[in-house]
């Protein structure tokens, strides 16, 4: 059998024209209007454990001198041990990104909430929960992953004990107006080991055992805290990214161009 491999009459005419076609609907180009400044460059980490070049590095292994009370936690070899009260970092945040690697005390002690407790207290207020959420039986709302007594994470992803977790955290940090009112929640989103636990949740307000969650109006910026739950939960490479959003200037009204011609786009 012999294959015909020259191109139909119908190809060589309908070509042309679906090529005109295409140039005539890219020809014409929306644009926003918005001159935008040039995204900082900066260097990832060498792994996604380690700090990118914009990071403010809370612990590296060293010491704790970026923390109050630091002095009755310890350091062992290149790791933090929880110990006696919270601890609190010198520096202040907003909205930021937050890695903190965390692993629960192994062999496993205790129950329930006794069980490798601590907690991520973003702004000092907010805590994502820290526990040994492997094989242990607690309140849901009250486990790893967890915004204490607000919501569950969606998913376990707890490794066992001995192992260490991550948390990588997304953190929008609520707005109060002048009179103390709420005019904006904090929202976070978390991945736990690299999987999705909470996404954008609407925190209620602050995190305590024994009342309702509520807002009461703070600084913009406030420090990140380890919380000591009498566990041995050991924490290392912390890290937090102040984050800024893009910057750019609304330099004229959107449009349309096609060659010479502007089209202004109507509201
Ligand atoms: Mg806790």
């Amino acid at each position: 059998m012999r294959l015909n491999h020259s191109p139909s009459l119908a190809k060589l005419l309908v070509l042309p024209l679906a090529t005109l076609a295409a140039g005539a609907a890219m020809a014409e180009e929306y644009l926003t209007g918005i001159k935008w400044e040039q995204p900082p460059i900066i260097q990832p980490g060498k792994t996604d454990s380690q700090p990118p070049s914009d990071a403010v590095v809370l612990f590296n292994g060293q010491d704790l001198s970026n923390w109050n009370n630091g002095e009755r936690w310890t350091v062992e070899d290149g790791v933090i041990l929880c110990g006696q009260g919270v601890i609190t970092s010198k520096e202040k945040f907003g909205d930021c990104q937050l890695h903190i690697e965390w692993s629960a005390p192994t062999p496993p002690e205790g129950k329930g909430q006794g069980r490798g407790n601590s907690g991520v207290f973003m702004m000092g207020k907010y805590e994502l929960q820290v526990l040994d959420s492997y094989d242990n039986e607690t309140y849901f709302d009250g486990q790893a992953g967890a915004i204490y007594k607000q919501t569950p994470p969606m998913v376990n992803a707890m490794r066992p004990p001995g192992q260490w977790n991550s948390y990588d955290i997304f953190w929008t940090a609520p707005r109060f107006r002048e009179d103390g009112s709420l005019e904006s929640p904090a929202y976070i989103t978390a991945l736990h080991n690299g999987v999705l636990v909470l996404n954008h949740f609407e925190l209620l307000g602050d995190t305590p055992f024994n009342r309702p969650p509520r807002y009461v109006k703070h600084e913009p910026v406030g420090p990140i805290s380890l919380q000591d739950h009498g566990n041995p939960v050991r924490f290392r490479n912390i890290w937090v990214r102040p984050l800024n959003p893009p910057k750019g200037e609304q330099v004229r009204k959107p449009y349309l161009r096609d060659g010479q011609k502007e089209t202004p786009l109507s509201e």
